[in-house]
């Protein structure tokens, strides 16, 4: 590998991603030169850019290209297979290994919040980054409600954990029903981009439903606090967002890129600091 090895994020539209900057705080802590280029790819362009890509040291992939690369790789980690998703490519010796990161970005922020992956969780969503935290909330041995808007989305989720986790407990819901559903939840998980800029003022599910949760975790990362975040802890409720699963996910990327192990403690002040990385928010650049 070169002495400045480089990296890239494939996905399309990137528009202004926290990733180039979040990458190279991350090169900084590991005290190496690196590179990291968004790599906005239309569809139309996918099949062609791949060859360039073989030139890197690995990259990330994102929406709307998380299953699509999957047929392009030599092999894939365990976690990749079954969530069927791959967010980190890794380039072997010229072999490419797909893996995802985000169920330890996902677990590792919820740690930090003190927030346990336990009890009757709510799953708002059932695209990528739900089916992620579906599986996660299987294999943890929660009672797993999934709602979304298209309530046959919702259960096809549910029908793919059962396939895997065959004894979890898990039923799907339509979102916008969501508020008939009786007691209380442990936790809140938000998989959809409902609270996302350019539209933060939505949010997935009611004030009064968000104050029926003990915990609230919500992936979306632009704004860092979410209406939903805000209404969770005015309502005395744990929460979360998604910045640190952002911040653990590239870092777990770079540990398989580079062997490197980080700090934990230095990953936790990246976190505590990411707010400032939307100030050195970037455009993609062309692939060359
Ligand atoms: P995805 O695969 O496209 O899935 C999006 C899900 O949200 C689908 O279930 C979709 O339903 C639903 N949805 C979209 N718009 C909606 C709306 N207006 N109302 C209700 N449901 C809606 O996307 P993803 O990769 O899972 O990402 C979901 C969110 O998680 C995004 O905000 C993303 O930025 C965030 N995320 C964060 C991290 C992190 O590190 N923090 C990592 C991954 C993802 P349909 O199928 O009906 O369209």
């Amino acid at each position: 590998m070169p002495d400045s090895p480089q990296f890239g994020l494939l996905g399309h539209p990137l528009g202004h991603s926290l990733s180039a900057p979040l990458h190279r705080r991350l090169f900084k802590l590991r005290g190496v030169a690196g590179g990291y280029r968004l790599l906005d790819t239309a569809p139309e362009d996918f099949e062609a850019a791949l060859p360039a890509l073989r030139a890197l040291g690995g990259f990330n992939v994102t929406i709307p290209y998380k299953q699509r690369i999957i047929p392009c790789l030599d092999s894939l980690s365990e976690k990749a297979r079954v969530y069927g998703a791959v967010n980190t490519v890794e380039n072997r010796g010229g072999k490419w290994v797909g893996h995802n990161t985000d169920a330890e970005g996902f677990l590792r922020a919820l740690g930090a919040a003190d927030i346990p992956l336990s009890g009757r969780v709510l799953l708002c969503g059932a695209g990528g980054a739900a089916s992620m935290m579906a599986f996660e909330a299987a294999a943890h041995g929660c009672r797993l409600i999934v709602a979304a808007r298209d309530r046959e989305k919702a259960a096809a989720l549910c029908q793919r954990v059962a396939e895997r986790f065959p004894a979890a407990d898990t039923s799907p819901a339509a979102l916008a029903q969501v508020q008939t559903l009786p007691g209380d939840f442990d936790l809140i998980l938000n998989a959809t981009p409902v609270g996302m800029f350019p539209r933060p003022e939505g949010c997935p599910v009611s004030a009064a439903v968000v104050r029926r949760a003990k915990a609230v975790f919500d992936a979306v990362y632009n704004p860092a606090e979410t209406v939903l975040l805000r209404e969770a802890a005015a309502a005395g409720a744990k929460t979360q967002g998604g910045l640190p699963m952002l911040v653990w996910q590239a870092a777990a990327a770079q540990e398989i890129w580079s062997g490197f192990a980080f700090d934990p403690g230095d990953i936790a002040r990246l976190c505590e600091e990411a707010d400032g990385l939307f100030a050195e928010s970037e455009t993609p650049t062309a692939i060359p």
